[in-house]
This record gives C-alpha cells, structure tokens and sequence, in this order.
C-alpha cells in the first residue's frame, strides 16, 4: 500500500525569518497524516512539534503546533513527577495492602465480587465484562489491576481504609495531574501552526 504525498505547503515560522511546511500524506485505506518540518535553523534550535489528539464527535483528531523546547522540557519533568508518583503510589497499596485486598474476596462468588467493585454495577465493567476478565487471565489479577491510582477510590471504599500517608499519596498524585493538564492546555495555547 503506498502513501501519497502532498506537495509541501510553506507557513511561515515563529520567527518570521522562514519557514516551516506541512505535507499531507494519505493512502487508498484512507488513512491520513500529516508531516511538520521546520525548515528555519533558528527556530529548529528554539522550537520542537507538540502533538494531541482531541475527540470530535468520535472521531480521534491530531492536531500539530510548534512550541518553545524549554516547555516541552518542564512538560516532560513535570510527566516525570507524575509517572514516578503513580508507581509509588501502586508500590504502596501493592505492599501494604494487596494480601488484604485478595484475602477480602476469597471464597466469594464472582457475581459478589463484582457487585461490591461496582456498586451493583454503577461504574465499570459490566457483569459480562467482568467474567470474560477474569476467564482470561484469572481473578487474582483482576483484582491485583485495582491497586494503582486509577481505582485506588474502589480500594480504599471496600476495605474502609483510613490511611493518612496513602491519603497523602493520593493527593500528590492528583494534584500533579491537574498541574500536567494545566501545563498542557497552557502548551495548546502557545502552540503557533
Ligand atoms: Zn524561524
């Protein structure tokens, strides 16, 4: 399957003193792609291309701007912090809790186990769900999928815990995120094409 390439469409830079171009690129599957290359030395050595995706309407859509390196370098530390947080955060409820947490559902039936995950089925997965996880790689993995920062609220709610460092952990690990998503929509905002 071969690509087809547009001829390369000339912007100018952030600088102003050149250029940067875009080149469309699409095959018979209609798949599509663009490519950004920055054709100014100077803004080559300042700048590097940001790329996100956005939803609309269901559809994923890439969108391309260039923004000064020394952001995309905070935004990177600050991914860093956030990354190393959530691992600890998993090693934590992992090392003082995951016995716990397994013994609690030992014996039950697994239409107990995933309406006490659930709340009888107000979050997810579904029921049907729930089963095709664990036949495919076994309740006790399922379960070891809950102790991480993403369901540590389903963890906390079902062993009652009140832990004031894992509360802690908690609380660093989201308000990183929220700096990481304020970091990236500031990003978004200065991005220039
Ligand atoms: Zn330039």
């Amino acid at each position: 399957m071969s690509w087809e390439e547009s001829n390369p469409k000339s912007h100018p830079c952030p600088c102003g003193k050149s250029e940067y171009v875009v080149i469309h690129r699409s095959d018979d599957w209609g798949r599509f792609e663009e490519r950004w290359e920055m054709r100014c030395p100077r803004c080559n050595t300042d700048y590097g291309l940001y790329t996100y995706h956005l939803n609309h309407k269901g559809m994923t859509e890439t969108h391309y701007g260039w923004v000064k390196k020394s952001l995309l370098q905070e935004l990177a530390e600050l991914n860093r912090q956030m990354e190393d947080q959530k691992e600890g955060l998993r090693t934590y409820l992992r090392m003082h809790y995951g016995a716990k947490w397994l013994q609690h559902f030992r014996g039950k039936t697994k239409k107990a186990v995933w309406s006490e995950l659930t709340r009888d089925g107000q979050v997810y997965p579904s029921l049907s769900t729930l089963y095709a996880h664990i036949r495919s790689s076994g309740l006790e993995c399922v379960l070891e999928g809950y102790l991480n920062h993403q369901n540590v609220s389903t963890v906390t709610r079902i062993l009652e815990l009140n832990d004031v460092k894992l509360t802690k952990l908690i609380q660093i690990v989201r308000e990183l995120e929220r700096i990481v998503n304020q970091k990236e929509r500031h990003i978004r905002q200065q991005a220039i094409g």
